[in-house]
């Protein structure tokens, strides 16, 4: 069994520069909270954009916080790159809303010997939870304390993006055409596009640095729905309760029955689509429950809807209509198809990686990326790697190496889009 070390993680940041920027970022508490009314939902994501946007515009960049805490910093092209395509690159400030990111305490395991990793509250990382592991082996690797997420997603992202204005600064090599650098917010809590304007983001292309393993680069996502049924029912009292009592719970649970067994998020894989009941709550008289739905593909897509919508329909017709009521909500498209027509992005990122030493896997997320709905509103948006693993939770983990690859791909695709000419005129 191996243990992370707090002084170990503090001399690596004495020389490792993208590690010190990613240690001074995961101490500022920006978890997401979905249930908030504000935007954005919490007062730290606001607190920590301003201190990224001061800290880039002491760089000397023009860096904006707007009214929706989004920061967004304009990079004029370097001299002779002026007609090079325009990249944003982007990544999210918030952190997941499912575990605490406040006094996040970074330990350092040094080369992972492939044993368990004992957190310091006794939680331990194995193999067997994260396979990924495997393939770290004789690395350095950051992790938690054990009692909060790292923060990894997607601060590392922020720190490769950090690094490259500041390196943007110092070295005259690093070419580049004009560059938008943009931190979104509540992106974990789905809501990060919605503050986002193509528009006005007027690039060419984007790219979110918001990943996972080493080597990824995602080229789709998942078609996501959510969906709220409603169940209404006839309370009576049991005594006289015969054929005249319609329980809501009974209602639901007969509608969640009717749901595949074999399509449920933990049954499924790959490029499996699922139906996944997040939420139930229900009484006699009423009750509800939050789903999502998802599929690859559109026709899939359109089958569950159908199955769903069918379902609903099916109960209406045996209990009486108006006794379930379905709330269909569009929540991200599939990025794929929008990305396999402008192949251009994808093969400067593949040159990028290999520039970087880095093997590319395509990969196709099962969930969704800022690039999911940037994508279908007119800007193709891969994902890149950062190299964080198990986010979401304490075992969230970053291997220092794979972190580094996250930093030199970026620099390399930068390098790269400074080479490809715009055909338009951009302002
Ligand atoms: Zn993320």
């Amino acid at each position: 069994m191996q243990t992370g070390n707090s002084k170990d993680f503090d001399n690596l940041c004495g020389v490792d520069p993208l590690v010190k920027i990613f240690s001074d970022l995961i101490s500022f508490d920006t978890k997401a909270d979905g249930s908030s009314k504000t935007v954005p939902s919490s007062v730290g994501q606001l607190r920590f954009g301003a201190y990224l946007s001061s800290a880039i515009s002491e760089l000397g960049y023009d860096s904006k916080q707007d009214e929706h805490g989004v920061v967004t910093v304009k990079v004029p092209a370097s001299e002779g790159c002026e007609k090079a395509k325009s990249l944003c690159l982007l990544a999210h400030m918030d952190t997941a809303p499912d575990c605490s990111g406040a006094n996040v305490k970074p330990r350092l395991v040094r080369k992972y010997s492939g044993d368990g990793i004992k957190l310091d509250n006794g939680l331990t990382i194995t193999q067997s939870f994260c396979p990924e592991l495997a393939s770290h082996i004789g690395e350095d690797i950051i992790v938690t304390d054990g009692t909060t997420l790292l923060g990894a997603d997607d601060k590392a992202g922020i720190a490769c993006l950090l690094l490259l204005l500041r390196n943007l600064k110092t070295d005259s090599s690093l070419k580049h055409g004009p560059l938008k650098i943009i931190f979104s917010v509540d992106e974990e809590i789905g809501l990060s596009t919605k503050y986002l304007d193509v528009k006005n983001i007027d690039c060419d292309y984007a790219i979110t640095v918001d990943g996972t393993e080493l080597g990824e680069l995602d080229v789709a996502t998942f078609n996501a729905y959510g969906a709220i049924v409603k169940f209404h029912g006839t309370s009576v009292h049991t005594a006289v309760a015969y054929k005249n009592l319609v329980n809501a719970i009974t209602l639901a649970t007969e509608f969640i029955g009717m749901l595949p067994r074999d399509e449920k998020p933990e049954n499924t894989r790959d490029k499996e689509g699922f139906y996944h009941v997040h939420g139930f709550e229900g009484e006699v008289e009423s009750s509800r429950i939050k789903m999502i739905i998802r599929d690859f593909t559109d026709e899939g897509m359109k089958k569950r809807l159908d199955f769903v919508k069918s379902a609903v329909d099916f109960l209406n017709n045996k209990y009486g209509q108006g006794r379930v009521e379905l709330d269909l909500q569009f929540q991200y498209a599939n990025m794929e198809a929008v990305l396999k027509q402008n192949q251009e992005i994808l093969d400067i990122c593949t040159k990028a990686y290999k520039d970087a030493g880095v093997k590319v896997v395509l990969k196709s997320v099962r969930g969704g990326t800022d690039g999911s709905n940037l994508s279908n509103q007119g800007l193709p948006t891969p994902n890149i790697f950062t190299g964080g693993l198990n986010c979401h939770g304490p075992y969230e983990c970053l291997p220092v190496d794979s972190f580094n690859s996250s930093y030199k791909v970026v620099e390399a695709l930068v390098k790269r889009m400074s080479k490809n000419k715009s055909s338009k005129a951009k302002k």
